[in-house]
């Protein structure tokens, strides 16, 4: 008789090691006519390298505070509901660098 539940142990997105700046390979851009500051990048950032800066008009806009602390896992991007942000790959270092 098979068991009728999978066993095996779940993989789940906050169980996975963190990535590390040092690996990363894209950096978030984030595009300020169409982020309308609802946070959900904020909150989904493992390092918690992005906030929201008030701007002129009452309005907040998320930001990438400490880019060199990115690990570019992309989380901000696939979670913003407006499509603000875009994730941009960094440049390969020239070999032997
Ligand atoms: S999730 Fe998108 S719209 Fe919301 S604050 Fe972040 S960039 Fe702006
Ligand atoms: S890609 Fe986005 S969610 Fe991931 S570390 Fe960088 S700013 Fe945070």
């Amino acid at each position: 008789m098979f068991p009728l539940v999978n066993t095996a142990p779940r993989q789940r997105p906050h169980n996975r090691p963190m990535a590390s700046p040092e690996s990363r390979k894209a950096l978030p851009v984030i595009d300020p006519a169409r982020c309308t500051g609802c946070g959900w990048c904020v909150g989904v950032c493992p390092p918690r390298v992005l906030s929201l800066h008030a701007v002129p008009d009452w309005q907040k806009k998320s930001h990438l505070d400490d880019a060199a602390g990115c690990t570019g896992c992309a989380r901000c991007a696939v979670r913003c509901p407006f499509d603000a942000i875009a994730m941009r790959r960094i440049p390969d270092p020239p070999p032997g660098c």
